[in-house]
């Protein structure tokens, strides 16, 4: 399959109404993996891996080089989904220097003490680099909308429990701000990474039995689990009202970690070479520098 059509597939469309029934977490069939069995479609998964990690080397590069883009990549999902796992697959090739990786976790009485974007804005990718956000501002329309307590004083009408009103208002401001940065300069690609209740409980249950494997278990993963339709239910909102033309959602499956990976990669990488970028020009005068330079060293 071409990368177009992967990417179509999973791209929400803005303005229609988003269900999560529509998309399947187990997803891992591609018209060129029909009819292959299970090792060979390994293999081509990982050799697909390979390409789009060569692939999105060279485009990050070029992206550093050209120097008038950033990237930003929003991280959501279920814990267990493979978030890590995603960062270090998809990142594993490209130049450190160009990459920043920010994880969020609940906010610090400082930060709660601003409006919910500003720990984020601190965090944004300069020019010429791709910044990671592993959780994100959906993350106050999302786990808080879950537990509304966890809004607290930044809710500005006093005592008043959040209401439609107050998410449609946050949706609102999130559009806008991501409308402010793609304005500006900004490629944003958000991923909602997919993975069914049952996939969930399979990787949560080795966490528990396998000694590696133990650190990584939380029992807060169980009570969030707990919650499993309210989350779903607070994914399709806000998915529905902050997929955009200027920043689209993307539903990754999820249940199969290489597709997972691969779908990433492709993403990143379709989106970065879409962008004109071009090496630096080198004007006559630095030529001739260069040139200089050059005679200089070879006569040394
Ligand atoms: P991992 O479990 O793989 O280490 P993680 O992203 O799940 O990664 P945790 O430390 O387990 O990290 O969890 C972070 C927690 O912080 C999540 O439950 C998340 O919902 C919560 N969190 C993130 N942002 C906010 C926020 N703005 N308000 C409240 N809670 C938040
Ligand atoms: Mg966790």
């Amino acid at each position: 399959m071409i990368r177009k059509d992967i990417i179509d597939l999973f791209r929400v469309p803005p303005g229609k109404k988003f269900r999560l029934k529509d998309h399947n977490p187990g997803w891992k069939q591609t018209d060129e993996l029909e009819g292959l069995g299970k090792d060979a479609v390994k293999e081509r998964a990982k050799e697909t891996l390979e390409r789009n990690l060569a692939d999105l080397a060279e485009a990050q590069s070029l992206l550093y080089a050209d120097d008038r883009y950033a990237v930003l990549v929003v991280l959501q999902a279920m814990d267990a989904a493979g978030k890590d796992g995603t960062i270090k697959h998809v990142m594993s090739g490209v130049n450190p220097q160009g990459c920043q990786v920010f994880s969020f976790k609940k906010p610090s009485a400082e930060e709660l003490d601003h409006t919910f974007l500003w720990r984020y804005t601190r965090c944004l990718p300069e020019r010429g680099r791709i910044g990671i956000f592993n959780r994100s501002y959906y993350e106050d329309v999302l786990v808080v909308k879950v537990h509304p307590g966890l809004v607290g004083r930044q809710l500005p009408r006093e005592k008043e429990k959040p209401g439609k009103a107050f998410w449609e208002d946050r949706y609102e401001d999130i559009n806008a701000f991501e409308r402010h940065l793609v304005r500006n300069g900004t490629v944003i690609l958000k991923f909602f990474l997919n993975v069914s209740e049952d996939e969930q409980k399979r990787r949560l249950l080795e966490r528990l039995q396998r000694p590696e494997k133990n650190w990584k278990f939380s029992p807060a993963d169980l009570a969030e689990r707990g919650h499993w339709d309210d989350y779903m239910a607070a994914y399709e909102d806000a998915i529905g009202a902050t997929s955009t033309g200027w920043a689209p959602w993307y539903v990754v499956p999820a249940d199969h970690k290489w597709v997972t990976r691969a779908v990433v990669a492709d993403v990143v990488t379709t989106a970065i070479r879409g962008l004109d970028l071009k090496y630096p020009d080198v004007t006559p005068d630095q030529r001739k520098l260069l040139d200089e330079a050059r005679a200089k060293l070879a006569a040394e």
